[in-house]
């Protein structure tokens, strides 16, 4: 069963301090997921985890990343600067983006980030751009076609379609790429690749990094290029349901760690540095949305609605997503209630949770909306006038601290011109 990192108790005092709706965190969810994940990759002296910044873009939750040792993995200009506001610098900040303007790529240089380029068009833009070619430089590798793992009773395990996917360099394109960056003056690569979105398989990773060692070899035996990193990116899921099984984090690094002693090691490559920029697996289940129930509703089905919206939480209207829901002090009632939890958007689709079994609701209730922690707040939108909530950190000792007030109908109006 999924409990939420929250007591009743707690949340009626939080909610005294801070009005519903908003997203809490759990500080020591993160620092003890940090933890295992380091241990998972302990055998690689050069690990790190360069947080995706775009799940949880808040300072407070990537000076808690960095006290970890985390660096940052940004995708924007906006990113950047949070990250450097943050003091994280130079090799601390991977720079992951497509479609790139030019200020992001100044202001990457700017900072010493590590520059991982989407497509080869891009090499001559950033020599134009910034005027060099900066000596770390990292591909971003799309091999096409179908990825898929292993085989489960629903089909396959993992299955993803990165030949359709809009990133990354083709296979002729990275040797290309490599020679050519080479030429003008890169000295040590890094190889980067994205495959599978919130993937429910200890073999995701291992998979991937066999691609990518095996592409390594191959690259540094053809272009004599310097290969110094591999980026395994993200897409370790979290299971958002509460019959899925959890990714064993620990299974997970000794996987890649085999691949890394057949494939690397015996090419002489053992000093290849592993880096992770997990976002959704850091985050996503140390935090959740908090919201009260303001109205019932009963029409041709039974209604709940509750003062968040998609706005507070897009995944269950863009991407039909599950997200698992509490009612605060009703844990062990039956759930023989069914229920459409929906927010107040006028969209149909702004519904948390359609047909879901719950204990019978009331107006009052507090309910705890799971796993919002990563693609949570971050994806938030002023749709309808709707204003973003707070973003509340619960602390190691149990205290909690805001670590972003809500917005007021003055942030709303900030942009707008009047006559
Ligand atoms: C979104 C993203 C990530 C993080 O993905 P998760 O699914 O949250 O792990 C990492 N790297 C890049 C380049 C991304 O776009």
């Amino acid at each position: 069963m999924k409990q939420p990192f929250v007591t009743l108790e707690q949340l009626r005092s939080i909610t005294q301090q801070y009005p519903t709706p908003f997203h809490l965190y759990d500080e020591k969810g993160i620092r003890e997921n940090v933890r295992r994940l380091k241990a998972a990759f302990a055998w690689n002296p050069g690990f790190k985890e360069f947080f995706a910044v775009k799940a949880t873009p808040n300072p407070a939750i990537l000076k808690i990343l960095r006290e970890e040792g985390c660096g940052a993995d940004c995708s924007s200009l906006t990113e950047l600067m949070l990250s450097q506001r943050c003091g994280l610098t130079g090799s601390e900040i991977m720079f992951s983006s497509n479609d790139t303007p030019a200020a992001d790529f100044k202001l990457a240089a700017q900072l010493g980030a590590t520059i991982n380029l989407d497509d080869f068009t891009h090499i001559d833009f950033l020599k134009e751009t910034i005027g060099y070619i900066p000596e770390t430089i990292s591909c971003r590798f799309n091999p096409g076609g179908v990825f898929t793992i292993g085989q489960s009773a629903e089909g396959f395990q993992v299955m993803d379609n990165p030949g359709d996917s809009k990133y990354g360099f083709t296979r002729e394109q990275l040797f290309e790429g490599f020679k050519k960056l080479k030429a003008m003056g890169a000295k040590r690569f890094g190889i980067h690749a994205f495959l599978a979105s919130n993937t429910l398989s200890n073999d995701y990773y291992p998979t991937l990094a066999g691609i990518l060692f095996r592409l390594a070899v191959e690259l540094e035996r053809e272009t004599g290029c310097d290969i110094c990193f591999i980026n395994l990116s993200g897409g370790v899921g979290i299971p958002y349901k509460p019959d899925q099984p959890a990714n064993d984090i620990a299974a997970i690094g000794e996987g890649v760690r085999q691949q890394f002693e057949q494939i690397l090691v015996p090419a002489g490559m053992g000093d290849v540095a592993i880096y992770t920029e997990l976002g959704r697996f850091m985050l996503g289940p140390n935090g959740c949305l908090v919201t009260k129930v303001l109205h019932f509703k009963h029409t041709y089905k039974e209604y709940v609605g509750v003062d968040a919206c998609a706005a507070n939480l897009m995944r269950p209207a863009m991407y039909g997503a599950y997200h698992h829901i509490t009612v605060m002090g009703k844990e062990d009632a039956p759930c023989d209630h069914k229920y459409d939890v929906t927010g107040g958007l006028c969209e149909n689709n702004d519904k948390f949770a359609i047909d879901r079994m719950l204990p019978q609701v009331e107006i009052g209730d507090l309910l705890v909306i799971h796993d919002t922690g990563a693609h949570g707040f971050s994806m938030g939108y002023n749709y309808n006038g709707k204003l973003r909530s707070a973003e509340v950190l619960l602390q190691e000792d149990g205290s909690t601290r805001l670590i972003r007030r809500a917005e007021t109908p003055e942030d709303y109006f900030a942009t707008l011109i009047f006559d």
